[in-house]
């Protein structure tokens, strides 16, 4: 595996290349979540690369940033154990040089949820993705299923702005309790872990409750909440249930409609859906 942190050194290598590429755009501290999409990756694409990249334009509380965990030398030996063929992993400079002044805003689809949650972390989100996708010009690039309404901000951006690139989301990978995998989940203590487990427990009950004909988000929502707030170490930041294309809530679930929740869990916050199909 080659490793880059220069660009211009990056793009020398990869351009003009005769190969389809892949790209996995991560902030590592990489799990099994990160490595189906590399698997994905490196099954349709002669060529992989991977991004570990902290970017701090989308943390908006600078303790969420400080406290995000990173083991660049473990992440190293997954990928190479992969058989990635190219890992960027840039300094803050490297991205955001002096002088960086542009910032792109994906619009309404950016200000739910997250971005209503996190202000600003949408614009943060899209401006890396777009400068990740200018660097290497990959023929596909992979995001996980687990952050929707950052599937959906990529997509918007890509088909507004014409970007060259096929956006392929990957199913969400859940620990043998239903956790959704997270780099996150580390700062879990045993008793939040415990929490944790009822996110994805409220999310597939209302999925059981919509399969048996429940069609009223407002129940279906209601079963979300109860189960969560059923332990006093979570708190429930939102629960929604929207079109997963824009994010517009919905009072009637459809098929394909997504149920989101944010739930601090302690100190940790975490993210989770489910896709009502
Ligand atoms: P992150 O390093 O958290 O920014 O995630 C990098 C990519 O991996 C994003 O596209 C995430 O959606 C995806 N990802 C993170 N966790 C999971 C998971 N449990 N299952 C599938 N994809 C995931």
């Amino acid at each position: 595996m080659e490793i880059f942190q220069n660009i211009s050194e990056l793009r020398k290598e990869i351009s003009g290349g005769k190969f389809t590429l892949g790209l996995v755009p991560t902030m590592g501290y990489l799990h099994d979540g990160h490595i189906s999409l590399i698997r994905r990756s490196k099954g349709q694409n002669i060529k992989t690369a991977v991004s570990i990249f902290v970017n701090p334009t989308q943390f908006n509380r600078a303790e969420d940033l400080d406290n995000y965990p990173s083991d660049l030398s473990s992440d190293i030996t997954i990928l190479e154990r992969e058989g990635v063929d190219y890992l960027f992993t840039p300094d803050l400079f490297h991205i955001y040089p002096e002088h960086f002044e542009t910032e792109i805003n994906v619009g309404s689809v950016s200000l739910p949820l997250e971005g209503a949650s996190r202000p600003g972390h949408f614009n943060g989100v899209a401006t890396v993705v777009c400068k990740l996708l200018n660097i290497f010009r990959p023929d596909t690039v992979y995001f996980g299923q687990k952050d929707a309404q950052q599937c959906s901000v990529v997509q918007t951006m890509v088909k507004d702005l014409n970007i060259d690139v096929r956006v392929v989301v990957c199913p969400t990978i859940r620990d043998s309790d239903g956790v959704a995998l997270s780099s996150r989940n580390i700062n879990l203590s045993k008793c939040e872990r415990e929490s944790a487990i009822l996110i994805n427990k409220g999310l597939f009950q209302a999925l059981a409750e919509w399969e048996k004909g429940q069609k009223k988000a407002s129940i279906l929502k209601n079963i979300v909440r109860q189960k969560i707030s059923s332990s006093p170490l979570n708190h429930l930041e939102y629960v929604s249930l929207a079109r997963q294309n824009d994010f517009i809530e919905q009072n009637c679930a459809e098929r394909e409609s997504i149920i989101s929740v944010a739930v601090m869990v302690g100190s940790t916050r975490l993210i989770d859906n489910v896709v009502l199909k």
